[in-house]
């Protein structure tokens, strides 16, 4: 009798280290080996499509030597993609997960950075000084407190000013309903 996909799937085990959950979802083991799977239950599943992006495009001789290259190994006969895959491929995944994070919060600040040095302002200013600096600025920056050549030449000034102002309010706010 043939056996239909779901109970294929219902048979095995989640790949993921120490996890005895059914592996009732299939993972492609590499961009490049779309035909070969893993097969993870429903939380390793989403770990794993977490770090797909990263992974994007190695194939996994690359994807081990990424692996080994950042992670601290205790276990060198471990080898990405065999079966018996142990707890270094959640601790990698966790890791690269981290890593993606601080990367983006990096950018982010960067961002932000940019937004108080166009307001002339450092960024650990308080909610009250940004806003009276940005007061100022918009002001003395305003198309309409200049004369016609000035401002033309400075409606950039005000819209970074602007920008800038609404990117950092956004940023309190955020900080403010977190709390
Ligand atoms: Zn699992």
């Amino acid at each position: 009798m043939l056996k239909t996909k779901y109970q294929q799937n219902h048979n095995r085990i989640c790949n993921s280290p120490d996890c005895e959950e059914l592996g009732l979802y299939p993972a492609p083991k590499s961009r490049n080996n779309l035909k070969e799977y893993y097969y993870f239950c429903i939380d390793h599943v989403r770990a794993f499509n977490k770090s797909w992006n990263y992974f994007a495009g190695l194939n996994e001789e690359e994807l081990e030597v990424e692996i080994r290259k950042s992670v601290t190994w205790d276990r060198p006969s471990w080898k990405f993609g065999t079966k018996t895959i142990n707890h270094d491929f959640e601790k990698a995944f966790k890791f690269f997960d981290e890593q993606k994070k601080i990367k983006k919060n990096k950018v982010i600040d960067k961002k932000l950075e940019n937004c108080f040095k166009v307001l002339e302002l450092n960024s650990d200013s308080t909610l009250k000084e940004i806003k009276s600096r940005y007061k100022i600025l918009a002001k003395k920056w305003h198309p309409d407190a200049q004369n016609s050549v000035a401002s033309t030449n400075n409606k950039d000034k005000f819209i970074d000013i602007s920008n800038a102002y609404k990117t950092i309010l956004k940023t309190f706010t955020k900080l403010e309903t977190k709390k």
